[in-house]
């Protein structure tokens, strides 16, 4: 068989399953509002949540940045990538969590995607073992993958589940891997119980703080502020292209363990270092996040969170027989969970007609039969954008309430028929 055969009948399976996925063209930059091939859209999908990819002063530290330094950094960061702008991000992170980390440290990534692999690949070797949560990121599965360590998965937020492996672990070295707010369920790890096990079982506790970082605690620093969080067994991943509204990533530990990654973090050591403007600027991303600018947006996400969270409750409660339900969802991730893959992508389609981008998520993102709209919000929506949205969805309800078959149509017509003998 020809390459192109099988990978036709590849794509058309793909197809057959309501799978496949599209690029879109993004006409104008990150904001609630955006053109999308061609057309303006009100934006629930992007994962900016400060809303500081659009900020002018961000732009400005850009340009500055670019001006200061140029454009690439030429090389990896142990021959000649590695600029004072980075050491000024990774010194400022460092002292950023020194109240949560003993000896912390801070190495800089090109992406959250790499950070992961590095950290899960050079620390879990073959005498570890990883037990990894049930509805981590796919960087993180993937990093496991290349780990030489032994994995063995726990259940979603399963404290109990966990003890029970650490207990008959007999691994020299455990590390429990996992998201502290989970990307497409927004809901948060529990962190301290996850902590306290840590410390029981002699374990460390690798924390992606994708989505918490910027907007998690009082100054933005993330789950562990949050939560209050002091140990040297905690080994932080942030990334910069979220809440940070540039790009990039860290791994913030105690220093002994960044000195490992550096010396062994193939991925760390063998590609070449982030652009030193997109640093430069990062410096004044940070200073937003934690002066009044980052507050207060911290404070509108909130209101948002809570106005868009009230919405959909008495949307579901109006439309029982639709099937739809929420998460747990403590953050600005606020997915409505539909069900089937054809269902969630027609009423995406629906939505995007009427001027509204929210992303349909399926297997294998989630779990099959749990495909859901991935609501983002971002703290530069107004109540009116809410608002727009909950009217819209709304009215896509009613419709697909006023034709839907009454609910569990199979099941009843099978038990009528086991009635009837
Ligand atoms: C986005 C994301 C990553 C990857 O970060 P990038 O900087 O986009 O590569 C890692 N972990 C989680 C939980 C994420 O949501």
């Amino acid at each position: 068989m020809s390459l192109l055969d099988h990978l036709s009948a590849k794509l058309a399976a793909v197809s057959a399953q309501s799978l496949k996925r599209s690029l879109r063209r993004a006409d104008t930059g990150t904001a609630p509002r955006q053109t999308v091939n061609g057309r303006e859209l009100l934006m629930f999908c992007s994962n900016d949540y400060l809303g500081l990819a659009a900020e002018p002063a961000v732009a400005e530290a850009l340009a500055e940045g670019a001006r200061r330094w140029g454009g690439g950094s030429g090389a990896s960061p142990l021959v000649s990538g590695h600029s004072a702008a980075h050491e000024a991000v990774t010194d400022t992170l460092a002292r950023w969590y020194a109240p949560h980390i003993p000896q912390a440290r801070a190495i800089g990534f090109c992406t959250g995607y790499m950070a992961n692999l590095a950290v899960v690949t050079a620390l879990g070797d073959e005498h570890t073992e990883i037990f990894s949560e049930q509805l981590n990121h796919a960087s993180l599965i993937d990093a496991a993958r290349l780990a030489k360590a032994r994995v063995t998965r726990y259940g979603h937020a399963d404290v109990a589940g966990l003890r029970t492996l650490l207990e008959a672990s007999t691994a020299q070295v455990k590390l429990i891997v996992t998201d502290a707010v989970f990307s497409m369920d927004g809901d948060l790890a529990p962190l301290p119980a996850l902590l306290a096990l840590a410390n029981e079982f002699d374990a460390w506790l690798v924390v992606d703080d994708a989505h918490g970082f910027g907007v998690l605690g009082a100054q933005g620093r993330g789950s562990l502020e949050h939560f209050g969080l002091r140990s040297e067994r905690l080994i932080l991943v942030g990334t910069l292209g979220k809440a940070a509204g540039l790009a990039g990533a860290f791994v913030a530990a105690h220093t002994t363990i960044v000195e490992y990654l550096l010396q062994a973090a193939r991925n760390f050591i063998f590609s070449t270092a982030s652009p030193p403007a997109v640093e430069h600027a990062l410096l004044t991303s940070f200073a937003l996040i934690e002066g009044p600018l980052g507050t207060a947006r911290r404070a509108n996400l909130a209101r948002l969170q809570g106005q868009l969270r009230a919405g959909l409750v008495a949307l579901i409660e109006r439309h029982p027989r639709l099937g739809w339900s929420l998460t747990e969802a403590t953050t600005p991730i606020q997915p409505l969970v539909i069900g089937g893959n054809a269902e969630v992508m027609a009423l995406a389609a629906a939505l995007e007609a009427a001027g509204l981008r929210v992303p349909g998520i399926r297997p294998p993102t989630v779990a099959a039969g749990t495909a859901r709209l991935r609501i983002t919000l971002c703290a530069t929506h107004t109540a009116a954008d809410v608002d727009q949205l909950l009217t819209a969805l709304g009215r896509a309800a009613a419709e697909l309430d006023a034709s839907a078959p009454p609910p569990h149509a199979d099941e009843s017509l099978a038990k009528a028929l086991s009635y009837t003998g």
